[in-house]
């Protein structure tokens, strides 16, 4: 099959879907500016991973906020969604897309207009004091001095996303596993598929009898065993063919 009758195919299965849904992961927001945690160029290839254990963090948060400010932040702050997000966000607004379940912390999913997001791992644009607490949107409090700190109550605050040694957070994963029971395509985009147990998500869906769309920038471990159409290469390119395909207009 050729890339255009893939991306036909693609769009085919999207029309006709009672309830579609995607899953995406790292690799939708690299054409962002947001490094992979994972593989050739990931952050793990220049940092210690104990940096985000929970139990680092609780033990001394002071000491922990400046590597969070310069492995996450000073990114986020001049990140953009990308085609691909858009591409979604149109999707969902044209009715041909039900949900968004991201294992991304970075917020481009809601900041390109995607509105019914399940965001799994948390989101960096989110602050919570470990004191009382209280929870503060990035954009409203900004980081100030680090660590920052509660307003209600002077408490340290953390990134409301899911460190090391911890769960997914709630509703998120009932919403996010109820929307992949549900759905009868899903479309999986920018995801290695190896970050449990997250990665289960298109399990649940491919179980249930969902046909399974597969983004990526080479053949995952989703690829053989679940994937019935694999497009192959990066993100935003497809997924804005993809959404021109459906006359979704350019995004
Ligand atoms: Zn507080």
């Amino acid at each position: 099959m050729t890339d255009d009758a893939r991306i036909a195919e693609a769009a085919a299965v999207l029309r006709s879907a009672r309830r579609a849904i995607a899953f995406t992961g790292a690799g939708i927001s690299v054409e962002s500016g947001i490094p992979p945690f994972r593989g050739v160029d990931g952050l793990w290839e220049r940092l210690d991973p104990s940096l985000l254990e929970i139990a680092t963090f609780r033990r001394d948060p002071a000491a922990a906020w400046p590597l969070l400010a310069a492995l996450f932040y000073d990114r986020l702050a001049a990140a953009e969604p990308n085609p691909a997000h858009r591409a979604l966000a149109a999707l969902e607004g044209a009715g041909l897309l039900a949900a968004v379940v991201t294992q991304n912390v970075d917020g481009l999913h809601r900041a390109a207009g995607s509105r019914v997001v399940h965001e799994l791992h948390g989101s960096l644009r989110r602050l919570g004091c470990l004191a009382c607490a209280a929870r503060f949107p990035l954009a409203a409090t900004g980081l100030g001095e680090l660590p920052p700190t509660c307003r209600m109550c002077g408490g340290v605050l953390r990134p409301e996303i899911v460190f090391f040694g911890e769960g997914l957070p709630e509703p998120a994963r009932s919403d996010a596993f109820a929307a992949a029971a549900a759905c009868d395509a899903i479309l999986v985009v920018g995801t290695s598929g190896e970050v449990m147990p997250a990665a289960l998500l298109p399990w649940t869906a491919a179980d249930r009898g969902a046909t399974v769309i597969e983004v990526n920038t080479a053949p995952s471990a989703y690829t053989e065993p679940l994937t019935d159409l694999f497009l192959e290469g990066p993100a935003a390119a497809l997924l804005a063919r993809l959404a021109a395909h459906l006359d979704l207009g350019p995004v």
